[in-house]
């Protein structure tokens, strides 16, 4: 059966509703020609941009990360044409404390394979938790992933996915708290970058942690399935230090 054309306009105009212009992981629109797409992603032409490839760092006493996830019902789910992510549009995913700033937790998503590297090393996947302050400064928190073990919390995501790009869907009876994506340590790398996806925002401040977090061989399948290569070229330091935690 056809499907009403009015349908067919509303669920694309939702599709793009995403982003304003179009952009990809590859092909005419994919990374090396985001700053040119539009003036809104100029910042992708920018020399503080994220992905970095981790090697030189500066060891420091650097201040312990705290982070108070709750648990909070799954409202907002999606399958952004780009990856799989939770948004919190309320502050009930809880807060993180770093370098003296308190952030709330915006939204968590997933990479594969992961997009900064450490002394060049890839691992499978990486989890990006964002957060923002009440002065709206901007920290993500990139958790690597590699094969092991399955993840209680992402067994619950990929439970109620949807295989196709769509809008928000709230998931009744499902908890989930971004604690679930948390490795037992958190010493960190950290560095001033950017989004590493269109408009590229500069001046998010990244806490990469050192300890990985496992997924299980079928659940990195399960999300390559939909997304094999959600991820953007490391990009050039241009001068910045990484610091390390001791
Ligand atoms: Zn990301």
């Amino acid at each position: 059966m056809r499907k009403p054309a009015v349908l067919v306009l509303l669920a694309t105009a939702m599709v793009h509703a995403q982003w304003k212009t179009p952009w990809a992981y590859n092909g005419p629109t994919g990374p090396e020609h985001w700053g040119d797409l539009d003036p809104e992603y100029a910042a992708c032409k920018g020399r503080a941009q994220s992905p970095v490839d981790i090697r030189a760092t500066v060891k420091e006493n650097l201040p312990l990360l705290a982070f108070q996830y709750k648990s909070a019902p799954l409202k907002y789910l999606i399958n952004n044409g780009k990856t799989i992510r939770v948004n919190y549009h309320d502050a009930s995913g809880g807060d993180l404390f770093a370098l003296g700033v308190r952030y709330h937790l915006t939204q968590f998503h997933f990479h594969r394979p992961a997009e900064d590297l450490v002394n060049g090393k890839q691992y499978e996947m990486v989890a990006h938790l964002m957060h923002e302050s009440d002065d709206k400064k901007a920290a993500g928190v990139a958790v690597l992933i590699r094969a092991g073990h399955a993840n209680e919390t992402v067994r619950k995501l990929w439970d109620h996915m949807s295989p196709a790009e769509g809008p928000e869907r709230e998931i009744p009876g499902v908890e989930v708290t971004a604690a679930g994506l948390l490795p037992p340590e958190f010493a960190y790398y950290t560095y001033r970058g950017s989004l590493s996806a269109p408009p590229c925002t500069e001046d998010v401040v990244w806490f990469v942690l050192k300890t990985p977090i496992e997924l299980s061989r079928q659940q990195i399948a399960a999300f390559a399935k939909l997304y094999p290569d959600d991820i953007r070229p490391v990009q050039p330091l241009n001068g910045r230090i990484i610091r390390e935690s001791k």
